[in-house]
């Protein structure tokens, strides 16, 4: 996707702090971390949200969790606890409209949230 953000930071045209990387998926800092630990995990096929989410993408999709819970434990945040996020949309407060999702921790989060 020519104009989409994340498909440039994919494409390394846009440069990140990588956390880490595969054939499928990219997790990268977030540039604005709202929690000592803020990460993004997209899939490096462009998704626009969960609304478009297909079949098709289910192991895509189950991949993206289980890196979730990989890098929550690398970074340590796994015993005390951890947010895994997908804003979808404009009432979601989604921002960048290519799939991803957020993983925050580090600190104690609030309920709900806002
Ligand atoms: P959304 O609001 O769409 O759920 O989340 C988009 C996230 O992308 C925000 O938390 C924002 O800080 C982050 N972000 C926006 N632009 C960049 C960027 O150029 N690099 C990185 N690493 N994160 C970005
Ligand atoms: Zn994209």
């Amino acid at each position: 996707m020519d104009n989409c953000l994340f498909c440039k930071i994919v494409a390394n045209k846009i440069s990140c702090f990588k956390v880490y990387e595969d054939n499928n998926i990219l997790a990268f800092k977030d540039i604005e971390p709202i929690a000592p630990v803020h990460i993004l995990v997209i899939p490096k096929k462009h998704i626009q949200s969960i609304n478009e989410l297909e079949l098709i993408d289910k192991g895509l999709a189950g991949e993206l969790l289980l890196k979730g819970q990989k890098i929550a434990k690398d970074q340590n945040i796994d015993k005390n606890g951890f947010r895994l996020i997908f804003n979808t949309n404009d009432n979601g407060g989604q921002t960048i409209y290519h799939m991803h999702m957020h993983i925050i921790g580090g600190r104690q989060m609030k309920w709900p949230p806002g």
